[in-house]
């Protein structure tokens, strides 16, 4: 079976970029402006012989709601109740965001695989980029880059390891 893996995280954390990456195609819109995709993009790819479906989502859009200040995307609800695994993508640059606490607080409560990539980390030590965001309780963080394909085959071969 073909797993289907979704790629989540706040605007302009790199989810296009790794979309495109993973897929090698163009379908996925890549921009400086944060949240530009919205809809969800469906594409192929191929790690070590094993082929996933690859789903890159619209990221999670700011909602105000009885003070709750930022909502999952009802889009990438969707995505991530059709997948078999998720990639959650923070940014090595920024760091720890309030919204990727919300963001993972969900994906915390998922009975299915979730990876933690910590994107943006070319030229950055791996260890360091990822000591603040073992506080989000999803396991070992991944430093990626995803501009550059630097720790992507490991993580996608981490993750298609369970399938
Ligand atoms: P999305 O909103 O999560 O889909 O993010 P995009 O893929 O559109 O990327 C947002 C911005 O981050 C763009 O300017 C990308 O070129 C940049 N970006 C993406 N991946 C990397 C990376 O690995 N390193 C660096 N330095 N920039 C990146
Ligand atoms: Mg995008």
């Amino acid at each position: 079976m073909k797993p289907t893996i979704a790629l989540v995280g706040r605007p302009n954390v790199g989810k296009s970029t790794l979309f495109n990456r993973l897929t090698k195609s163009r379908d996925a819109l890549v921009a400086d402006l944060p949240g530009l995709t919205r809809d969800r993009h469906y594409g192929h790819g191929r790690v070590g012989g094993k082929p996933y479906l690859v789903v890159d989502t619209g990221g999670f859009e700011p909602v105000a709601d009885d003070g709750i200040l930022y909502e999952m995307a009802r889009q990438t609800l969707q995505a991530i109740d059709e997948a078999d695994a998720v990639v959650f993508i923070v940014d090595a640059r920024i760091g720890l965001t309030p919204q990727d606490k919300l963001i993972a607080n969900r994906l915390r409560q998922l009975d299915r695989p979730v990876r933690l990539a910590v994107n943006k980390a070319e030229g950055m030590q791996a260890s360091i980029v990822a000591a603040e965001f073992y506080e989000l309780g999803l396991g070992e963080p991944w430093a990626i880059s995803a501009s550059h394909g630097e720790g992507v085959r490991g993580l996608m071969e981490d993750i298609l390891d369970g399938f």
